[in-house]
């Protein structure tokens, strides 16, 4: 029996897998370095348009294969279309023709250096989300490396059940093809983070991965027995027969919880009392949907859509933009589905090295960057208007923090209506049009914001963040993130009152509303209406299904006699210990 390794990499999707590993040869292409004769030249432009028509080709094959099947081999199909786009970006394809030319070198020689300087500017990009996709840049110059050497791309690998997939780093034509061939038991890659292709396909598959290992792929061989733990970002490599009972008894604790928490998922979210709760769901991408369908969620409470903006250095088109909403919209059905405007700016600017700003969090992103690139903003709202014939949509801006940002902002939404109109294209009936209650302003004017937005969404990550002047990325004062400080738990009153005074509804999508430990202040403040990641969902309406609104309230009362964070913390969650022994373990 070999000895056991063990690697610490970044938990990308949590759960427990145990399997024999499948390793995929993802090593990189050996290059061929020659130089020129004035002669050839020509030929080799030639050549590489070759090889880039061939990878075009096969992009679109496969894509068409994906998008006939179900919402989330769509999304692939979308990751695929850009890499499609890649290939025809003049910053890829006059670049390499011209270094072909002027620098006398063969073809691949002249994609990888390209591809190179693409990769630095990515690099210095500080949004870790921005910065991961030059990993595929990587993907689609090895896609033209291969078919200029003549090599065999996208061969359809058996994948055998529970299979470990073990890689260097997988590219989203990979992953779409693992994971319609079979289940896979988890994913395990060299590189990547939070926001790689990885670990996305794999969350919303509900499938364990850990990314980030650095040579794990080096030491792991094709048939080791491998087990891993993709909350805590652990792997091991031919584990003992003491840690694999350890994690085998950890696999059948989660997979009874799940069970138990989706025993749930038909059930209405009601008090003992009878107050009915709306439970919705956030998501970042369309392939969220099933997960969050089987988990109960009544409709969509946050679609984050700068993450439109994955894989390109472009902005996505009004079509792009258009597909997206319909294809969530009718996924579904009548439930409301809240669509959030682009929350870009700062470091997040696409396709344009970003103007350092000393406080980006303070800077220029959400509505007020919608509001100074109105071109942008534009064509999201004319996609959202077209789209809204195909559904229960309603819009929201994010990070207002005044009331002339709103006027603004539904007066641009007006004038894309007007213009529609005008040319004659199709727009569905007037939505609803709120707003994010995410700033310290903004809860101050609440009552004149109700006015004037249709619904409110209380964004508490922000609110947070800005109201106890803690940067949300900042590891150093992340002790100081504390939702239960007084200065919240006012806000959020406030807030809620001012929205129900002006009688329009109110909901929470911030992290707070999918903590079950504070599902009982927040009832006891009002909310009726909280929105949260899919595996969330069971684990909060098991909490609302077994309290009376009467006692959130007694309990809220005795709370705020308190006057630190740390006391009201302590006295909730033993409370919440008192009654239910797991929420959220
Ligand atoms: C929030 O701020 O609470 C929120 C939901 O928005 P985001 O996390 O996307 O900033
Ligand atoms: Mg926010």
């Amino acid at each position: 029996m070999s000895a056991t390794i063990s690697f610490q990499g970044i938990g990308a999707s949590p759960g427990i897998a145990i399997g024999r590993a499948l390793v995929l040869d993802s090593r990189r292409v050996r290059l061929p370095k020659l130089k020129l004769q004035p002669h050839e030249i020509d030929l080799e432009v030639l050549r590489f348009k070759t090889a880039v028509a061939l990878s075009n080709t096969q992009l679109e094959d496969l894509k068409v294969k994906l998008a006939s099947q179900d919402g989330e081999g769509q999304e692939h199909a979308l990751i695929l279309e850009a890499h499609r786009m890649m290939l025809h970006d003049p910053l890829f394809m006059v670049e390499v023709a011209r270094l072909i030319k002027e620098d006398t070198i063969n073809a691949e020689w002249a994609v990888r250096r390209v591809c190179r300087r693409l990769r630095h500017q990515f690099d210095n990009i500080d949004d870790e989300y921005f910065r991961e996709r030059r990993s595929d840049i990587e993907f689609v110059a090895d896609r033209v490396v291969r078919n200029l050497l003549g090599e065999v791309v996208d061969e359809e690998l058996e994948v055998p059940p529970d299979a470990i997939i073990v890689a260097h780093d997988i590219s989203p034509a990979d992953a779409a093809m693992l994971v319609r061939n079979g289940k896979v038991g988890a994913f395990v890659t060299d590189l990547g983070s939070h926001t790689s292709h990885t670990a996305i396909v794999a969350r919303a598959r509900e499938t364990p991965a850990v990314v980030g290992l650095g040579k794990a792929s080096e030491s792991i061989r094709p048939g080791d027995m491998v087990a891993v733990d993709g909350r805590r970002g652990l792997v091991l490599v031919n584990p003992s027969e003491q840690q694999l009972s350890l994690f085998r008894e950890t696999m059948r604790r989660q997979l009874v919880s799940e069970e138990e928490a989706l025993k749930t998922a038909e059930l209405p979210a009601v008090t003992t009392d009878g107050l009915r709760v709306r439970l919705n769901g956030n998501i970042e991408f369309p392939e969220e949907i099933p997960s969050l369908l089987a988990h109960g969620a009544e409709g969509i409470g946050l679609y984050r859509t700068e993450f439109l903006f994955l894989n390109r250095t472009n902005a996505p088109t009004e079509e792009e933009h258009y597909e997206s909403y319909k294809q969530v919209l009718q996924a579904m059905g009548n439930r409301p589905v809240t669509i959030r405007t682009l929350d870009l700016g700062g470091d997040k600017v696409p396709g344009k090295k970003p103007e350092k700003e000393i406080n980006p969090a303070m800077g220029l992103r959400a509505i007020r960057y919608c509001l100074k690139h109105r071109d942008m903003f534009r064509v999201q709202l004319r996609a959202l208007l077209r789209a809204s014939v195909h559904g229960n949509l309603r819009v929201m801006f994010p990070l207002v923090s005044s009331i002339s940002e709103l006027r603004e902002a539904r007066s641009e939404l007006e004038a894309c209506r007007s213009e529609l109109t005008r040319q004659g294209v199709p727009v569905g009936k007037r939505f609803p049009v709120g707003i994010m209650v995410e700033t310290p302003s903004a809860a101050w004017i609440a009552d004149r914001l109700a006015q004037e937005a249709d619904f409110f969404s209380i964004g508490t990550n922000d609110l947070i963040q800005y109201s106890l002047a803690i940067d949300r990325q900042n590891r150093d004062v992340a002790y100081l993130y504390r939702p239960l400080h007084l200065a919240i738990i006012r806000s959020l009153q406030a807030i809620i009152d001012a929205a129900k005074h002006a009688g329009i509804s109110v909901a929470m999508c911030g992290e707070m509303a999918g903590d079950p430990h504070l599902s009982l202040v927040l009832l006891a403040l009002g909310l009726e209406e909280f929105s949260m990641t899919s595996g969330q969902i069971p684990l909060v309406k098991n909490v609302i299904r077994s309290v009376s609104k009467a006692e959130a309230v007694g309990l809220l009362t005795q709370a705020m006699q308190f006057s630190s964070a740390e006391e009201i913390e302590r006295f909730v969650s033993a409370e919440m210990d008192k009654r239910f022994a797991t929420a959220g373990d």
